[in-house]
């Protein structure tokens, strides 16, 4: 009795020690497993929000169907790229939503970093609607019923009544210079039909992929331009020989540079302005003004956002 009373205590004890030993594991445990979550969530937290951070702030990216480095460009898209080639695309922001507000009043606050300016212009809402100075971008969009007369450029190509001789006299004296049809126009005007029709083309595109009607506008919209929103709507933007950046190697570009303003074009999309227009450096595409503007640009250093904003049109 006494032999089985001393091992029943012996197993009470032990179980007591058990307990004890696993209460006390818990205890030193608990407060290290917290510990490491915790250390963990650190580490993750701030990477998960900055990659949140990246791309909200991030206007839809496209990569430069010409780049040949494969180098990001800044954030943009193509003015021409429905007839581009776009080789691939980041991001799931759309581009930027038209603000509804005109930007306040230019150069109101010399303090201002010049990040937050460019922004500024980058969104500056225009009331000028004279067609030939008219900033076109997607915060200025055409009217549907914007409908400009054109005439046959010697090409047989559309462009506007306005700047037709120009941009054929300007074509003219620049082969006389790099040779005989070095320069040609080769994307001219492009009505608001079209545009509008190349734009549901591709809505429709990304529909039959799956995408909701919300996620196919966004996608599309950073491939082609919604109509409206693009320059060749208003028949006085022209798109030279070969949409790549390669075009801006040739004598004809260094041409164009030099001479364009005298027949009242310019670059439309300059390689340093594209935080601004949002639009990738356009080597190829020129933008009839008027030679008093263009002149006024090319003294200036201004893109045509620049021209609105600090003019106060
Ligand atoms: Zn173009």
């Amino acid at each position: 009795m006494n032999y089985n009373r001393r091992r029943e205590r012996e197993r009470a004890r032990r179980r007591k020690r058990a307990i004890i030993t696993l209460a006390v594991a818990i205890l030193i445990l608990v407060p290290v497993i917290i510990l490491v979550i915790n250390t963990f969530k650190g580490c993750s937290g701030p990477v998960k929000d900055n990659r949140k951070n990246g791309t909200s702030s991030m206007q839809s990216q496209t990569v430069s169907e010409s780049s040949d480095n494969g180098a990001l460009m800044p954030a943009g898209t193509s003015e021409d790229s429905d007839t581009a080639e776009l080789s691939s695309k980041q991001s799931s922001e759309p581009s930027s939503e038209p603000s509804s507000e005109p930007s306040s009043e230019p150069s109101s606050e010399p303090s201002e970093s010049p990040a937050t300016l460019k922004d500024k212009i980058a969104h500056y809402v225009s009331s000028e609607k004279d067609e030939v100075i008219r900033l076109v971008n997607p915060f200025n969009p055409l009217e549907e019923d914007f409908d400009p007369e054109v005439t046959e450029l010697k090409n047989g190509k559309k462009f506007s009544v306005i700047a037709a001789a120009k941009l054929d006299e300007m074509i003219a004296d620049c082969n006389k210079v790099c040779g005989s049809d070095a320069l040609w126009a080769q994307s001219t005007f492009r009505p608001y039909r079209t545009q509008k029709k190349l734009y549901e083309n591709e809505v429709d595109k990304w529909l039959g992929k799956g995408y909701s009607q919300e996620k196919a506008e966004e996608t599309a919209a950073t491939i082609v331009l919604p109509a409206g929103t693009s320059e060749h709507n208003t028949g006085l933007a022209c798109d030279f020989n070969t949409i790549t950046e390669s075009f801006g190697k040739t004598k004809m570009y260094k041409w164009l540079i030099e001479h364009c303003a005298e027949y009242g074009f310019v670059e439309r999309y300059p390689k340093d302005k594209q935080d601004i227009t949002n639009i990738i450096w356009e080597p190829w595409h020129y933008r009839y003004v008027g030679e008093e503007v263009a002149r006024e640009m090319t003294e200036n250093d201004w893109c045509l956002e620049e021209y609105h904003y600090y003019k106060g049109l």
